[in-house]
C-alpha cells in the first residue's frame, strides 16, 4: 500500500481530544442544560477562577473571542481616533482590526526570524517616525506570541515604559506558555487569549479571555463586555458591547483545563519528536529558547520552495498551513496604513516560507514519521 492510499491525516485532531475527554465534558454540558443559567451561569465564573489559578493572573475576565478580548482591552485603555497602535504585520488580521474597529490607526512593525515577534529595533523605528511627524500620538503596542511562544517582554516592558505606550500581549496562540518561569497571562498590563477550537486551549465556538492584574483596568473590561453596565444592572455607565463566553463553552472549557497541562507536555514532546526526526535535514526548525516554554501551538519550518512542497504533502495525504501567506502591511484591507512591499523585509520573506506541519497532543509517532517522511522526500524531490 503506498501512502496514497493512507487516510489523510488531521492538522489538528479535535475528535482524538473529545474521545478521551468525553465523559467529562458531556456531563459538564447536562448540568448546563439542566440549570439553564446559559448566560453568565456558574461555570463562567468557576472557568475564570481555575484560569486565574492556572496563570497566576488576578483578574480574569472571559469574553466571546480572541479578537474581543484584543479590542475590548484597547477600549478599556480609551484608544481611539489620533492613537497610534504599534504591531507586527507577521500576524492575524484580528490584530490589526480591533486597532481600526477602535477608530485608532495601526503602525505595523517587522519581526525578527529566530522568534516571528515583534523586533524591538523595529517597533523602536516605527515608534520614533510616528514622534517625528506629529500627525498620531503613541499609545500602545501590541506584542503577538506567535505560534505558541512568548514575545520578548522584557525587551518590550522597558521600551514601553520608556515611551510611556500601554502594552497589550495578543495570547491567543500561546495560553500555556511561559517566559521566565512566568505564565502567559501575567506577562504584559494586560493579556487576551482565544479558545478558538484550533487554539491550545480550544472550546467547541468561540470564546476568549483577559487577564490583568489592575483592579481598575479589570472593573472597566467587565462592565465593557457587558454593555458598559454600571453598578445596577440597567445603569450604563460608558458605551460598552455584548462579549460574554456563553456558560456551554466554560463548561466544555473547564473539563479541558483539568488535561490541560498534560497535554502542554504532550505538545512539548510531540516538537521533541518532529526536532529529532528533522534533525538530519536542511529544513529550518522552530529555533529554542532558554527562557521560554513555548504552548506549541503550531510546529513551523520554513522551506525555499514551500509551495510545491505544500502541494505534494496534500497528494500523499499530510495536511498542512500556512500562517500567514501574506503581511498585515500587504493586504489590501491595510493598505492606508502600509508603507509598501520591502518596507518589511522579514514579515515578507517568512510569509513566503513558512509552512506548519500538522500538530497536535494526541498525534502519535506513526502520524509524526509519515509527515516527516512525506517532507523530506518533497524537499528533497524539487
Ligand atoms: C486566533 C487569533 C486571534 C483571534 O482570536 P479569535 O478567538 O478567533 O477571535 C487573534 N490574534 C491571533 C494572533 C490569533 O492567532
Amino acid at each position: 500500500m503506498t501512502s496514497k492510499d493512507l487516510e489523510p491525516l488531521a492538522f489538528v485532531d479535535l475528535k482524538a481530544q473529545y474521545a478521551q475527554l468525553k465523559s467529562r465534558i458531556d456531563a459538564n454540558i447536562a448540568t448546563v442544560l439542566d440549570h439553564g443559567k446559559f448566560i453568565l451561569g456558574p461555570e463562567v465564573a468557576e472557568f475564570e477562577h481555575a484560569l486565574s489559578g492556572f496563570t497566576g493572573s488576578k483578574h480574569v475576565i472571559t469574553v466571546a473571542s480572541g479578537t474581543d478580548a484584543l479590542q475590548i482591552a484597547l477600549l478599556a485603555e480609551g484608544i481611539g481616533p489620533g492613537d497610534a497602535v504599534f504591531l507586527p504585520a507577521f500576524t492575524f488580521t484580528a490584530t490589526a482590526g480591533v486597532v481600526v474597529q477602535c477608530g485608532a490607526e495601526p503602525v505595523f512593525c517587522d519581526i525578527t526570524a529566530s522568534d516571528f515577534a515583534i523586533d524591538i529595533e523595529s517597533l523602536t523605528h516605527q515608534i520614533e517616525k510616528v514622534e517625528d511627524e506629529g500627525r498620531l500620538r503613541p499609545r500602545a503596542v501590541i506584542a503577538v506570541d506567535l505560534f505558541g511562544l512568548p514575545a520578548d517582554y522584557n525587551g518590550l516592558h522597558r521600551l514601553a515604559n520608556e515611551k510611556d505606550l500601554f502594552l497589550l500581549a495578543d495570547a491567543a496562540q500561546s495560553f500555556g506558555a511561559t517566559y521566565h518561569n512566568r505564565k502567559v497571562g501575567t506577562l504584559a498590563p494586560a493579556t487576551a487569549t482565544s479558545f478558538f477550537p484550533a487554539k491550545p486551549l480550544g472550546c467547541y465556538g468561540d470564546g476568549g479571555a483577559l487577564f490583568c492584574d489592575d483592579d481598575a483596568r479589570a472593573a472597566l473590561i467587565r462592565s465593557i463586555r457587558s454593555h458598559g453596565q454600571g453598578s445596577a444592572k440597567y445603569d450604563v455607565a460608558r458605551f460598552g458591547c455584548n462579549s460574554r463566553l456563553d456558560t456551554l463553552q466554560a463548561a466544555i472549557l473547564i473539563a479541558k483545563l483539568e488535561v490541560f497541562e498534560d497535554e502542554l507536555v504532550r505538545r512539548r514532546e510531540v516538537a521533541e519528536q518532529y526536532d529529532r526526526a528533522l534533525a538530519e535535514t536542511s529544513l529550518v526548525r522552530p529555533e529554542r529558547f532558554a527562557s521560554k516554554i513555548s504552548a506549541w501551538a503550531q510546529y513551523t519550518v520554513l522551506l525555499n520552495d514551500r509551495d510545491k512542497v505544500a502541494a505534494d504533502l496534500k497528494q500523499v495525504g499530510v495536511p498542512t498551513a500556512i500562517y500567514y501567506p501574506k503581511p498585515m502591511h500587504e493586504q489590501p484591507a491595510y493598505k492606508q496604513f502600509s508603507e509598501g512591499v520591502g518596507s518589511l523585509p522579514v514579515s515578507e520573506e517568512l510569509s513566503k516560507r513558512v509552512l506548519s506541519l500538522p500538530f497536535h497532543p494526541y498525534m502519535d509517532e506513526g502520524a509524526i514519521s509519515r509527515t516527516v517522511d512525506a517532507l523530506i522526500c518533497a524537499s528533497s524531490t524539487r
